[in-house]
């Protein structure tokens, strides 16, 4: 009996921490009293979960502002150096890692290009094995210091014991991708739809902001969505992956990566658009993104006119669907595709999606781009470890095995860069942005 009445006050010492932590995290910075005003908490409660934020060095004070009259109020803010998250984003033509401080301000970045039909499961586990050793050295970071790595994957993610990927146009069928990660880093890793980690992205930092229910749809060379319902500005949304991409528009259509026929995907995705077209600009890019560019940056051609014009019909009619199966308040267009498509077509993918919903349920929806770019999906990857560290994680980082022969394997990445850079009829060049350091350690404590 005892001992359930202390796990309960423990149980409410945590709800408390984590509504005070989500508050600040949103509204920064902020007053005891505007925290306790956002989370209906007493004034004595959130001084005393304050309190224990700053012994921990988890929020700091960030000056005072004045009150009607009173004493000044004391400004607090969370302390970005506290720890790091990591987002990576396995793409179809790139693999992206990105370091975030506490506050979620870029770090470092590593990019790997990859080749559209090259999809091996070692290949990516490699890229990402490099780019997270090559964001903890340019950005200076210790390892022990990561409260957690998220991975924004392509289809449909089998959490378990073991996560599995199954990515039916990758052709991966259950590919153990935690496993074969844990072999290179002994970080904690979570692994989650990447439609659905550039969903979490558009929700706290983007287009989803103040947005209950919403459709984010992703388009690159492949096609997804992800819904979000009874968003709130914290502790409470639920976002659902749909295999979007995958629902069939044309009965007995064109032959899509999934081995079906007519998929949305077939029609509106990258890869598919550009094999309607003979644009003489797109054609002389040499890879998808630039192609696509090309085409969407392209003078006006009856060529270019035509596959254009197919594209936003029939991304109007999947908008269109999403908007009668589920009345969001807001489509949010994104992904690197879709933020360039959007650029051009959104008055035309409208006019579609008005043709293609009912009267009602379209009247009450708004279709925008999304506000974060095309490295939303590793954004809000990172989001996934940082969503468990203002739940209450602890923020003293998990203690995974880590390889025994780190040292050694740390070695092998760098051999592996220097491989890299010998595949580059395959792959152009592996690059990172801001170049990588990885002769040299990041300041390294012993990981116990
Ligand atoms: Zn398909």
């Amino acid at each position: 009996m005892q001992r359930r009445r202390r796990g309960t006050v423990r149980d409410l010492r945590r709800e408390n921490r984590a509504a005070v932590l989500w508050s600040l995290y949103f509204s920064r910075p902020s007053s005891r009293q505007d925290l306790s005003a956002a989370t209906g908490l007493s004034a004595a409660s959130v001084t005393n979960v304050v309190r224990g934020l700053l012994q921990d060095g988890i929020v700091t004070e960030a000056g005072s502002e004045d009150s009607d009259g009173g004493r000044p109020r004391v400004l607090l803010d969370i302390n970005p150096d506290y720890g790091y998250v990591i987002g990576v984003d396995i793409g179809e033509t790139r693999i992206r890692v990105e370091l975030f401080d506490l506050a979620m301000t870029e770090r470092a970045k590593a990019e790997y290009p990859l080749n559209p039909a090259e999809h091996e499961a070692e290949v990516v586990v490699r890229d990402i094995a490099a780019g997270l050793h090559a964001v903890l050295a340019e950005g200076e970071v210790d390892p022990t210091a990561v409260l957690g790595v998220g991975i924004g994957v392509p289809g449909i993610v089998e959490q378990g014991p073991d996560v599995l990927v199954h990515a039916q146009t990758y052709r991966w069928d259950a590919v153990p991708l935690e496993r074969l990660l844990r072999a290179h880093t002994g970080l904690p890793l979570q692994f989650e739809n990447g439609a659905k980690t550039m969903g979490q992205a558009e929700l706290w930092f983007g287009a989803g902001r103040s947005v209950r229910n919403a459709a984010v749809v992703l388009i690159g060379s492949g096609v997804g969505a992800s819904l979000i319902s009874s968003g709130s500005t914290y502790q409470g949304p639920s976002l659902t992956v749909a295999e979007w991409g995958h629902t069939t528009i044309v009965v007995g259509g064109r032959r899509c990566r999934c081995g079906s026929a007519g998929c949305l995907e077939a029609y509106v995705g990258a890869e598919a658009i550009l094999d309607q077209c003979s644009s003489p600009a797109a054609l002389s890019a040499d890879d998808e993104e630039s192609m696509l560019a090309a085409l969407i940056a392209a003078d006006s051609s009856p060529t270019t006119d035509a596959v254009l014009a197919e594209t936003a019909e029939y991304l109007g009619v999947g908008i269109g669907n999403l908007i009668n199966l589920f009345r969001p308040e807001r489509v949010i267009l994104g992904g690197w595709a879709g933020l360039l498509l959007g650029g051009r077509l959104l008055p035309a993918i409208r006019e579609s999606a008005q043709r293609h919903s009912l009267r009602h349920p379209f009247a009450a929806a708004s279709i925008e781009l999304g506000q974060l770019g095309p490295e939303a999906v590793a954004l809000g990857a990172a989001t996934l470890p940082m969503e468990d560290f203002l739940n209450g994680a602890t923020g003293q980082q998990q203690r995974w095995p880590v390889p025994p022969n780190l040292d050694s394997q740390r070695g092998q990445v760098q051999r592996d860069e220097a491989g890299l850079g010998l595949r580059t009829q395959v792959r152009p060049s592996a690059i990172t942005t801001r170049g990588t350091r990885l002769g040299r350690r990041p300041n390294e404590r012993a990981v116990s």
